[in-house]
């Protein structure tokens, strides 16, 4: 989809795209700093997307376009061309520096091969005059082949260990990027994609060695009308009071995602239905333990709860099924009065 829009900015409609934007922030009050531009360039681009939906309802709202809430809104709705951005530039950085050292190692090869033919053919002219001055001949012969040997291995471990340094640096912006990639910018819980990927992986070997493992959904109660009342932003402060509780709760082996919007996914691996209810339960105790206050305005916010659903796997299940069973039980203990956790099976 971002490839799309991209190419639609590099086509002859583009300035008329790149026009529409401008007036669009201008109409709307909005600076026209690079992010919001970018923004609002998809939107043009994509009117009916979910970026543009979004927009919407906060231009409804009222809610001003701050630098944070346009971060925000980029980050969630256009990762895709920023982050493989990233890991193109570093990427390209890393086959450099391996053509370098591949570069390197190659004249350190031809080196010792020249070396090696100069050994041999002063071998040979040995075996056929092997007086003093054909040996004084060769000593000198070979004193230089060996000095210009040890300045290309020194050029070449120089070379080398600049590449190496290199590389590790590259190493580390890769997995810093492989970690950003999986991580949910607002929480900094596990995202969706690191979610999906970990819940396969629990499929899989409870398919294989038949342990056993189980599914929580939560979901912020009311959150709609709370965001309403209070403000995007301020929706933005819960979801990460909600995501600090819950990583508190949640040590690994277990794994916390945020799922999507207001909802946060955990998975247990090896616990049964009976041994998650009391974690699960802990956690919506926390989060609904004091009313939290506006950071800003020291507002009194009341009291946030959250309703929980736990499903546990059976053998065949696809991840589907499995999401399925805890979605449906979280939409029990909403019908039941929210604040709650209803377990698969619960009557
Ligand atoms: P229920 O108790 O039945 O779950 O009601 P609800 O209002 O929480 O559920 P609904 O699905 O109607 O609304 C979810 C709301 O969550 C709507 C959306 O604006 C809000 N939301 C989703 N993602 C974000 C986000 O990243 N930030 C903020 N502030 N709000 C979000
Ligand atoms: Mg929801
Ligand atoms: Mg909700």
């Amino acid at each position: 989809m971002a490839e799309d829009i991209d190419s639609r900015f590099r086509s002859p409609e583009a300035y008329e795209l790149a026009r529409l934007a401008l007036e669009q922030l201008e109409s709307q009050r909005v600076w026209p700093t690079p992010v919001n531009y970018e923004l609002w360039s998809h939107v043009i681009a994509e009117p009916n997307g979910p970026l543009a939906r979004e927009l919407e309802r906060i231009m409804v709202s009222g809610e001003p376009i701050t630098d944070d809430l346009a971060e925000h809104l980029a980050s969630t709705y256009l990762p895709k061309g920023r982050l493989s951005e990233q890991i193109r530039d570093t990427g390209q950085a890393l086959s450099r520096e391996l053509a370098t050292a591949e570069q390197a190692i190659r004249s350190a090869h031809e080196t010792s091969e020249t070396f090696s033919t100069r050994l041999e053919e002063t071998s040979r002219t040995l075996k056929k005059d092997p007086s003093s001055s054909a040996l004084q001949g060769v000593v000198a012969n070979l004193t230089d082949a060996t000095r210009e040997m040890q300045a290309q291995n020194a050029s070449v471990e120089r070379a080398l260990a600049a590449s190496t340094s290199e590389v590790a640096m590259l190493r580390e912006q890769l997995e810093e990027i492989r970690k950003e990639a999986a991580t949910d910018p607002l929480t900094r819980l596990a995202n969706r994609r690191a979610f999906d990927e970990r819940i396969e992986q629990a499929r899989a070997e409870a398919d294989t060695k038949g342990d056993f493992f189980c599914l929580v959904l939560l979901d912020i109660d009311h959150f709609k009308k709370f965001n309403d009342t209070w403000g995007h932003q301020t929706g933005d402060q819960v979801l990460r009071y909600v995501a600090s509780v819950i990583r508190k709760r949640v040590l690994p082996p277990r794994f916390a995602a945020r799922f999507g919007g207001e909802e946060f996914a955990i998975i247990l691996p090896g616990d049964s239905l009976f041994d998650a209810s009391p974690l699960v339960n802990s956690i919506l105790k926390d989060v609904s333990a004091s009313s939290i206050r506006r950071r800003s305005t020291n507002d009194n916010l009341g009291i946030i709860t959250l309703s929980a659903g736990i499903a546990g796997f059976r053998a065949g299940d696809t991840v589907h099924d499995l999401i399925e069973r805890a979605d449906s039980s979280l939409y029990k203990a909403k019908r039941r009065g929210r604040n709650r956790l209803v377990v698969e099976g619960d009557a």
